[in-house]
């Protein structure tokens, strides 16, 4: 038998259901902040991501799929949605708007070679915003809310937020210097992959899993102690902005981030759930305003995150939340005999397009059997259509919850249903 690739997932049954619903989620809240949608190739010039995501991550050097198409050129599967998106904001003059800044989100799945385990996948799936033009802090904290807002719509509870700031590019070229010669001495007590950072980019150090518990990381200069005067100003306003937004935070002078193009703000978003382990940070991104020059555009600041869909989804199960139960089939329709279905299937068709959401018996099923499927459905209303229903024009309805039964003209049928079905049913969030 063929299996799926190791590291990928097939989605099914109720993961298929939840997954639309954050889905859903996730974009009427986009709607809500006025981000509009964007989507860019899963595939990109391998280029892209080694100038766009830098050769000093792992992503880059150790996690990519890379293959040579047909015409002989280097494409790579994207690892991360920013590159992509920022090369579509240069490619489409996306600058030259009026209406900046361009605040956009996209979701979708990216692609990284690691060493599949539970929250760690080869193809997972992200939802992610960026937006480009604002220098202004407060648009570092609407990004931090955007995640936040979110798993608060959904009910999780233990989530925490790690904020730092990394300084601008001035701040960060000091920052590296003292880092180069703090380092200097102890080159060979770093792991081999830190040793390469050391010549790439040092400060990337800082975010070993390998090096991080060693003495000589304990005392790293502090990198708050390299911000100039403007890098300081910024961070103090996001945590204002934060804090005007009752969203609590936790500084973490530590916290770089895995990709190379940040400056300013960078933030995570943790789901403190016990038992999650390493796998909880749900969300990360920050500011990266040297990003788009970098990659051929003109100069323009940027914010954005992303946030890991699996890991999402693991995180509502340890906090048992349900996100689907209240999304079940509205109305299930049982044709009673073969003269009965051409009529039952209408009447099914015309409560769809009047907004139910509804299912017919296709299997020809008993009365007794069906009934046993609206309950697997958790449906609460039944219509009944038997031969006399389809000569007389009036629909048997029973409530399956109270056992009340109903007799309704077809002609009132959607106006029964829209008094009954109480408005969250078939509300779209
Ligand atoms: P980590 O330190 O866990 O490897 P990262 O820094 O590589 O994370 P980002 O590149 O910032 O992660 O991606 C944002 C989010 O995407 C992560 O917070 C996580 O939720 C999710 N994510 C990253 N890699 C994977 C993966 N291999 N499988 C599933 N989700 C992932
Ligand atoms: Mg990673």
């Amino acid at each position: 038998m063929i299996q799926k690739p190791k590291g990928t997932y097939d989605v099914f049954d109720t993961q298929g259901k939840q997954i639309q619903y954050l889905e859903k989620l996730f974009a009427s809240l986009m709607e809500k902040y006025n981000y509009e949608y964007m989507r860019t190739p899963l595939f990109e010039s391998s280029e892209l991501f080694h100038r766009g995501v830098g050769d000093s991550t792992d992503i880059v050097t150790k996690e990519t799929y890379d293959f040579v198409d047909r015409g002989n050129r280097n494409m790579t599967l994207r690892p991360e949605g920013t590159a992509g998106i920022v090369r579509s904001f240069i490619e489409n003059k996306l600058y030259g708007r009026a209406s900046i800044p361009v605040k956009c989100w996209y979701m979708g799945p990216m692609y990284r070679y690691e060493r599949p385990q539970s929250g760690r996948y080869r193809e997972f799936y992200q939802m992610g915003v960026e937006t480009f033009g604002s220098l202004d802090p407060m648009i570092d904290a609407e990004i931090i809310s955007i995640p936040v807002s979110f798993f608060r719509l959904l009910g999780l509870k233990g989530i925490k937020v790690h904020i730092n700031s990394l300084g601008d590019i001035e701040s960060r070229i000091n920052y590296k210097k003292a880092l180069l010669e703090y380092f200097e001495p102890h080159i060979e007590t770093l792991c081999e992959d830190c040793k390469n950072r050391y010549q790439k980019n040092p400060l990337r150090i800082l975010d070993c899993k390998i090096d991080q518990d060693k003495d000589i990381l304990k005392n790293v200069p502090k990198l708050q102690d390299y911000l100039n005067e403007q890098s300081k100003k910024h961070y103090e306003a996001v945590k204002k902005y934060l804090e005007a937004l009752q969203i609590p935070y936790i500084e973490d002078p530590n916290l770089v981030r895995g990709l190379d193009y940040y400056t300013h703000t960078v933030f995570e978003v943790e789901a403190n759930v016990e038992g999650f382990g390493s796998r909880n940070v749900l969300c990360g991104g920050g500011r990266y305003d040297g990003l788009v020059e970098t990659l051929g555009g003109p100069k323009t600041p940027g914010v954005g995150f992303a946030l890991g869909m699996e890991r999402l989804l693991t995180a509502l199960e340890y906090e048992k939340i349900d996100v689907i139960q209240n999304k079940t089939l509205d109305i299930y329709v049982m044709p009673m005999g073969e003269q009965t279905k051409e009529y039952a299937i209408q009447q099914t068709m015309l409560l769809r397009m009047n907004g139910f959401t509804v299912d017919i018996d296709m299997m020809d099923r008993n009365v007794k059997s069906n009934f046993k499927q609206a309950d697997r459905y958790h449906t609460k209303w039944v219509i009944l259509i038997g031969e006399e229903e389809t000569s007389t024009q009036i629909i048997t309805i029973k409530n399956n919850q109270t056992q009340e039964e109903y007799k309704i003209k077809e002609e009132q049928l959607i106006q029964f249903f829209d008094e009954q079905i109480e408005e969250d049913m078939h509300e779209t969030i």
